[in-house]
């Protein structure tokens, strides 16, 4: 890029790490050298369950990438609540790179955590939806959404919206007419804290009969 229009767009956007918010020194960097130095130690792909068999666990294989509290977990902030929509390639790259250095299966189909109508109505989107798109990308294979996600409560009138949320319990249903038998699913999620949402989706999965479940989730949060 010239230098000119390279100063200018450091003027409106000064390059500013987007975990530590210190300076950035190479310009289309997201993070600065410490915090990429971070992410590199702390990325890789890790197994935190493995060899369990579909009867006693819904899941084949269950991965976690990034620590949420590192760099990685500004990535996934950014594109949620900062509708940073771009970020969700980078999220898509960063995991298919990860795959690739491990020689990893490709799945036959994405399966990506859904969100609540409601929620998808306020946020506009659905994160892992988005994450799912890119990769699918990647690896040339589909995206199903097959799995609906919906509130159950008892009755909340007067309640504000926040407690409503955290007294509901999050149910999840199987979309009709996907097409899953006997097919390796790569069950999506961008960050994973108890596992609870994982293990809840994986066990609605199991009723369309596909060969494996994996689980994987960009971050975790422990
Ligand atoms: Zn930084």
């Amino acid at each position: 890029m010239n230098s000119f229009l390279e100063s200018f767009l450091a003027l409106i956007f000064p390059p500013i790490c987007l975990h530590c918010h210190a300076g950035v020194e190479k310009s289309g960097h997201l993070f600065c050298a410490l915090c990429e130095k971070a992410l590199e130690n702390d990325g890789g792909i890790e197994e935190i369950k493995e060899g369990l068999s579909m009867a006693s666990s819904p899941f084949f294989k269950l991965y976690v990438l990034y620590d949420y509290h590192g760099p990685a977990g500004s990535l996934v902030r950014e594109l949620k609540y900062g509708q940073q929509l771009y970020l969700a390639k980078t999220i898509a790259a960063m995991i298919a790179l990860e795959f690739h250095k491990q020689s990893l299966e490709i799945p036959d189909y994405i399966v990506p955590v859904p969100i609540t109508f409601f929620k998808c109505l306020s946020r506009g989107f659905n994160q892992t939806e988005r994450i799912a798109h890119y990769l699918s990308k990647i690896w040339g294979i589909p995206v199903k959404k097959s799995l609906k996600r919906s509130l159950k409560g008892k009755s909340q009138a007067g309640l504000s919206k926040l407690q409503r949320e955290a007294l509901s319990v999050h149910e999840f249903s199987l979309v009709q007419d996907l097409d899953l038998q006997g097919k390796d699913l790569l069950l999506l999620d961008d960050v994973m804290t108890t596992g609870s949402t994982l293990h809840k989706c994986a066990e609605t999965l199991l009723a369309a009969r596909p060969r494996v479940i994996n689980g994987l989730s960009f971050c975790y949060s422990i």
